[in-house]
This record gives structure tokens, sequence and C-alpha cells, in this order.
């Protein structure tokens, strides 16, 4: 083959569904002195999980238990369900894959937010779906509302991220009610709560929504308040019936022994979860009042991090942070760069505000 014969075999090589797609790239810095670009929990593993992850790891000749019943049952004693209402994945973002290959069929039409988490404009992409984009409020705020008003007779899913992603927005459980009141059943909607952690607000809401709405199926991930986001573990919690659809599709083996019993023992740290929670409410709060004394505007936020409408400033910034070696997310909200902040510890955190007080 030419160079030229073999540029057009690989051009023509994979799905045509998949041409448009750019591969993932974290864009995250190498080894920066300070890293508040992911949403991470800076705290670091607590002590029992890594001593748990390492037993685990003395049987790693033998594979996992494929459905993950230790976790799924802790899941269930955790949140008043039954084990059979739970399935766990390779990160959320896994479990995203399921969905695409379970529900999706090209043609079908899939809604997300504006400006909300990429894969699931992405998966919807991949199966040769059509994604519909909801336009977030003035205020820059994600309304269940608009979605239910967006449906349309070829949307076949939802996806509702809750705080959003990357704007921090949180819509309370009776706006997300009246969402799933006003969507047809054959709509499977998808509530992403990877965040709702550190929101104030009952974390608990949407699982009592599950026995009216069997379309609902409730994300969450164990990468962000749990801190074992390089161990990748999500969960979502449905109707086993649902669920059944996944695990057809589902990789066998997607959880690792380790990552499940990393999660187990993370389950059992509730100080550790109470104590990051309390703490992103606390140093959230401290970084919006550095931002407003910087003049720079921002998206009230209920997870662990905050959104910069950075403006005509983002450059000055970013080559500021990059100085300061620390590490934070550039996204574009309409076309304008904004700066997505990570909550990290307190003494990163006044590192973050030095930046941003001697760039004022
Ligand atoms: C981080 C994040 C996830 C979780 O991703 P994992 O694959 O579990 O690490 C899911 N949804 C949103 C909106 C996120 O920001």
């Amino acid at each position: 083959m030419t160079n030229q014969e073999k540029e057009k075999f690989f051009a023509e090589l994979a799905r045509p569904a998949i041409g448009e797609i750019e591969p993932y790239d974290a864009r995250t810095m190498e080894r920066p002195a300070i890293r508040v670009s992911a949403n991470e929990n800076n705290a670091g593993v607590p002590a029992s999980v890594l001593y748990a992850m390492r037993e685990a790891l003395c049987l790693a000749n033998r594979y996992p238990d494929s459905r993950n019943t230790a976790l799924r049952e802790k899941l269930a004693a955790r949140f008043a369900l039954s084990p059979d209402q739970f399935i766990t994945s390779n990160g959320l973002d896994g479990l995203f894959t399921m969905l695409g290959r379970a529900f999706l069929d090209p043609g079908c039409e899939v809604l997300c937010g504006e400006c909300t988490f990429g894969v699931y404009a992405e998966t919807a992409k991949i199966a040769g779906a059509s994604v519909k984009k909801i336009p977030l409020d003035d205020n820059w705020k994600q309304l269940p509302e608009r979605f239910a008003q967006a449906v349309t007779a070829a949307t076949r899913m939802l996806f509702f991220c809750n705080p959003n992603n990357p704007t921090g927005t949180y819509s309370a459980p009776d706006e997300i009610t009246r969402m799933l009141r006003a969507v047809p059943t054959r709509v499977i909607v998808v509530l992403d709560e990877a965040y709702i952690d550190f929101a104030d607000a009952d974390k608990e809401a949407s699982f009592r929504l599950l026995s009216e709405f069997p379309n609902l199926l409730i994300c969450r991930t164990f990468s962000k308040i749990f801190s074992l986001a390089g161990m990748r573990v999500g969960w979502a919690a449905a109707d086993p019936r649902l669920l059944e659809s996944l695990y057809k599709v589902r990789e066998p083996y997607c959880v690792t022994a380790a990552a499940e019993a990393g999660a187990c023992a993370a389950l059992e740290e509730r100080e550790a979860a109470l104590t990051a929670a309390r703490t992103a409410a606390c140093e959230r709060e401290k970084l919006c009042a550095v931002l407003k004394e910087c003049g720079l505007a921002y998206i009230p936020s209920a997870a662990n991090f905050v959104l910069t409408l950075a403006g005509e400033r983002h450059d000055a910034l970013t080559v500021a942070f990059a100085k300061a070696s620390i590490d934070v997310r550039t996204l574009f909200v309409r076309g304008a760069p904004a700066i997505r902040i990570s909550i990290g510890t307190p003494t990163e955190n006044r590192e973050v505000a030095r930046v941003l007080l001697e760039n004022k």
C-alpha cells in the first residue's frame, strides 16, 4: 500500500458514527505542585481503604466476584434498598458505556445539558444517536423543566447531572420529581449524582423516587468524595429489571477485586466523607469570596469545584496558575473561556487564592 492508500484505509476503517469524536484528552499538567483540575479528593486515600486494597491484592490470581455482591450489599444497607437494585461499573464512565450498548439505537435522540459532563454526548454519538443540548437559564442553571419540555417522540434517554459539572448548580428534589412526572416512561432518565455528597441537600431523596419511576437510573461514583478516582468504581441504582438489560452488555469483570475492596472500605469511612463535604463547603465559600474580591464572575456551586467565568482575563490567569505549578481546568461556556477550580486541601486552596489575589 502507498502512504496515500494507507491514509484512506485508516480513515475509513472505523464505524462512521465515531468519525467526528475526539479521543479523550484530560488536558492535565504533568506533575503539578497542586492539582485542582479533576475534582478529586485531595485529602488522599484513608489508611483503612489502602489496607483493604492491599489485602485484596493477595488474591489477585482469582477472578473477582462478577456482580460485586459484597459492595452491592453494603450499598443496599446504606441506602435502605435491596442489593438487586444496584449495579457496579468500571467508573461511571463504564456505566455510561453500558447504557449506550443496552438502550441506544442509531437515529434515536439523547438529551443532555448545554454545558455538562462531556461523556453523555459521546455515549450518544458512539451509538449513532443524535444529541439535543438543553440551554442553561440566564443564571447558568440547568433547569429540569426545560429537559422535560424538550422531549420528542425520538427521545430515548435524558442525562441530568445534579449538581452539574462544570457549572456546580443544584436542582432540588421537587424539581427533579416534576421533571420525571412530565417525561414519558419510555425515556430513560439518567440522574448523575457524582457530586451530590458535596451539596447541602437530602442525599437520599432521589432513591425514594425509584418505586414511582421505573425509567429512573441514579448514578454515583467512588471517584470524588470517596477519593478512589484511580480505582475506577461507579454504581447505579434502578429497578432490577432495568438493570438486567445492563447486565446483558456489562463486561463480566469490570470492577477489579482491589477496587471493590477499596470501595467497601471507603463506604465505612463515614467520618472521612463528612469531613470532605464540610471542608469542601467551607473552602468553596472562601474561594468565592476571593473571586469576588478579584472582580471575577463565578457560578455559585454546590459541588467541590467552582466555575470562574474568566472572560478576557482567562489567558493571564492561566499563565499565572501555570507559573505557580497549579493545574486548573479550562472549559468553554457559550464559546467564552472559563476556569474550573476544584477545591483542594486548605493549604492548596490558600495557594490558589494567593495566585488569584496577585492577579487581580
Ligand atoms: C467525575 C464524574 C463522574 C464519575 O466518573 P468516574 O468514571 O466514576 O470516575 C461522573 N459524572 C460526572 C458528572 C463527573 O464529573
